[in-house]
């Protein structure tokens, strides 16, 4: 079958399109030029026949995806900004909320073979402001708290909390119009909602500039010691190929029908995050590249997620 996917040329995206077409689905994706739909194709010398790309300029459009949608399966929709140079909240949450209502009405009207969609969603729109830990966070949780924020502050909120409402506003938008067409529509939505994704990407990255947002963040984090000011002390975390597998799971595990799902792995402190890459590369602190920190100390873990419904999956 066939699954449309838009961010497919991201960094979680492609793990994503490597997984779908592993299993054998032929992928579609929405990119915003036809040189970005070129240049992600090379990913995958050996299914070229199996990959092929659209361009939607503007996803915010009414009707952007209407041909996009026309004939899939299926649809994984993950572009979405995640730019933290971003100063107006709208430049965050108007192609957040608007890329998933175009994508939801062209589905509704045009994806008439469409059984199933799959949202990438974020613990950015679960999780709330932080209190005395334990801060343990479930799908019952909106970032409504930001949504809030950012409404009375503008472009002077942090920018985390401009995401974090980009991506709240994002996914109840998706959930409002799943609600609202239910019975009437032929597919059921799957939003899953991973967290801070570390591990390797596929991505033809030359210097660290070239890493995806949250990559920047754990690189700052361990080879200079600053620690992004949401994740202070500690930060939930998952493998960017569980995520992957996440979504191609979704797309046809029946029981996934309707629900938002937490993906994890786990929590840890950087200290800990240090700890480990020191006994796995100790070159790397003898010879100063990385700071080590404190070894023995013991920070405390501020926020935690509870992912026991996806661990059922
Ligand atoms: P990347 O920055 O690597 O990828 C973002 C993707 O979205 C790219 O394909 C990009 O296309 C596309 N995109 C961004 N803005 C727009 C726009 N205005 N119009 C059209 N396309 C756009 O990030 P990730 O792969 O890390 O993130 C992908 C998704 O996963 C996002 O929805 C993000 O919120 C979510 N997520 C990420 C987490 C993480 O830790 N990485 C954690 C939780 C959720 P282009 O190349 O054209 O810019």
């Amino acid at each position: 079958s066939r699954v449309l996917i838009t961010g497919g040329n991201g960094y979680i995206g492609v793990w994503v399109i490597r997984f779908l077409l592993e299993q054998g689905y032929v992928v579609r994706a929405a990119v915003r030029s036809d040189d970005k739909g070129r240049k992600l194709t090379e990913y995958f010398p050996s299914h070229r026949d199996k990959v092929e790309w659209v361009v939607v300029e503007d996803i915010t459009k009414d009707g952007a995806f209407d041909d996009a949608v026309r004939n899939v399966d299926a649809i994984i929709h993950m572009a979405s900004p995640v730019d933290s140079s971003s100063v107006e909240p709208e430049e965050l949450i108007k192609p957040a909320v608007q890329g998933t209502t175009s994508i939801l009405k062209s589905a509704i009207e045009f994806g008439i073979k469409v059984k199933r969609i799959v949202i990438t969603s974020s613990t950015a729109a679960v999780m709330g402001l932080l209190k005395e830990p334990p801060n343990v966070f479930n799908e019952e949780n909106w970032g409504d708290e930001f949504v809030k924020i950012v409404q009375e502050q503008g472009r002077e909120a942090p920018w985390m909390y401009k995401y974090r409402a980009s991506k709240t506003l994002a996914e109840q938008t998706a959930w409002k119009l799943y609600n609202e067409h239910k019975g009437k529509i032929g597919w059921e939505l799957v939003v899953i909602n991973p967290l801070c994704i570390g591990s390797p990407t596929l991505l033809d990255v030359k210097t660290p500039k070239d890493l995806n947002f949250s990559l920047i963040i754990w690189w700052t984090a361990v080879s200079k010691g600053i620690a992004n000011d949401a994740f202070k002390a500690s930060y939930a975390y998952i493998d960017v190929r569980d995520v992957a597998s996440a979504h191609v799971l979704a797309l046809s595990k029946e029981e996934a029908a309707g629900e938002r799902i937490i993906v994890s792995n786990g929590v840890i402190t950087w200290q800990e995050t240090r700890n480990v890459i020191q006994s796995l590369r100790p070159e790397l602190y003898t010879s100063g590249i990385f700071p080590l920190g404190n070894p023995d100390s013991h920070e405390a873990v501020l926020f935690d997620y509870d992912s026991a419904k996806g661990s059922t999956y």
